[in-house]
């Protein structure tokens, strides 16, 4: 069913539709899909232009067998959060960002992008259509899930004639269910995520699918996460699974430069920025796997993960632990300043939060 629908009018129409928020315990809320009220849909067929998209009922979609996407991989995905704050407004953290980097990765795997205006217009309707299922302040983050695919059918290799961009949003609970906890990361020296020249430094689809193997390994032997080396030297650090990294020594942040190979996180950049105004050094640069040997902490960043301490990193069999189990003084202080920025617990000197 399609439902044309405004933010203002959705209260009403929610109703009307078939799943459940009060069946969900915002208490126990998960890391997983829950069906919601509405998606967001908008097609580009032929040219650079997308149509007005519209909300529709959340569910399945129809893909031609031979679409680009199911056959060539032709998608980038996007990610961010809304908090809902306890007078009740609703809080995008950057999602220009977003927008930038979707359009950015549209180029790079030859495919059309909303405009600028129709990716943040499209992410306030959809995170207002589904208002109702954005977790209480404290208890979780409404998932935004932006998609970008070629969805007309091709056979041999040529761009799609037709693209959908979606966006889709599922509530979670916070990373950290009880404080925060570190987590233990095992270093990748036989697979890599990304080589120089390809597509490392967008959100393509394909990055993860070839990286779930790894991770399944890394799960398997009681690590939370894979931090992959540079592809060249197989000595430089890159990145975790989906998280950029930081190195702490003394006063000094270190996070890898992004040379293409590594996504530029919208965490990333504003943890340097807040750690700039708050005085500390931020180099980035190559940071080298020898440096973890020495490191006072060790974090990581995501979207979804906000800022996560490295408790331990296993290199060649040798597990180098980080002090206080990981929860490091620099890593908690840009923790709670990002955090509390997000939540709209603090002055957005930034800038950074949309209200919705
Ligand atoms: N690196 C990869 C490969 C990712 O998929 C993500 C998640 O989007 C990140 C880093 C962190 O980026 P962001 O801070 O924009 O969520």
């Amino acid at each position: 069913t399609t439902l044309k629908v405004t933010p203002s009018d959705t209260q009403s129409k929610t109703s009307e539709l078939g799943n459940d928020v009060s069946s969900l315990s915002w208490d126990n809320l998960g890391f997983d899909h829950v069906p919601t009220d509405y998606m967001f849909v908008m097609k580009c067929c032929g040219g650079d232009k997308f149509s007005d998209g519209e909300l529709k009922t959340f569910g399945e979609i129809e893909l031609n067998p031979f679409s680009s996407v199911l056959n060539y991989g032709q998608g980038i995905i996007e990610n961010m959060k809304a908090y809902k704050k306890d007078d009740g407004s609703i809080l995008l953290f950057r999602p220009e960002a977003n927008a930038l980097r979707m359009t950015m990765g549209a180029d790079r795997m030859c495919m059309p992008a909303p405009t600028f205006d129709q990716f943040l217009e499209a992410v306030k309707v959809t995170v207002s259509a589904n208002r109702r299922w954005i977790p209480p302040p404290n208890k979780g983050f409404l998932h935004i899930r932006p998609l970008l695919i070629g969805s007309g059918p091709v056979l041999i290799l040529t761009p799609s004639p037709e693209f959908t961009f979606l966006i889709y949003v599922t509530p979670v609970r916070n990373y950290f269910e009880s404080g925060v906890e570190p987590i233990n990361l095992v270093v990748e020296k036989e697979a890599h995520r990304a080589v120089p020249g390809g597509v490392g430094s967008i959100k393509a689809i394909g990055n993860y699918a070839m990286i779930v193997k790894a991770q399944a390994a890394a799960k398997a032997n009681g690590f939370h996460g894979v931090l992959y080396l540079d592809a060249v030297h197989n000595k430089y650090l890159e990145e975790v699974s989906a998280a950029n990294i930081f190195v702490v020594k003394d006063k000094t942040i270190c996070t890898p430069a992004l040379r293409g190979t590594i996504l530029p996180g919208i965490t990333r950049e504003s943890v340097i920025d807040i750690a700039r105004n708050l005085r500390f050094q931020v180099e980035e640069g190559r940071v080298s796997v020898e440096e973890l040997f020495n490191a006072d902490e060790v974090f990581c960043t995501g979207t979804a993960v906000g800022l996560l301490p490295v408790g331990s990193i296993t290199y060649q069999g040798k597990r180098l632990s980080y002090k206080n189990g990981g929860l490091g003084t620099v890593s908690q202080k840009l923790s709670s300043e990002l955090t509390n920025m997000q939540m709209g617990l603090t002055d957005d000197k930034m800038g950074w939060n949309m209200v919705l």
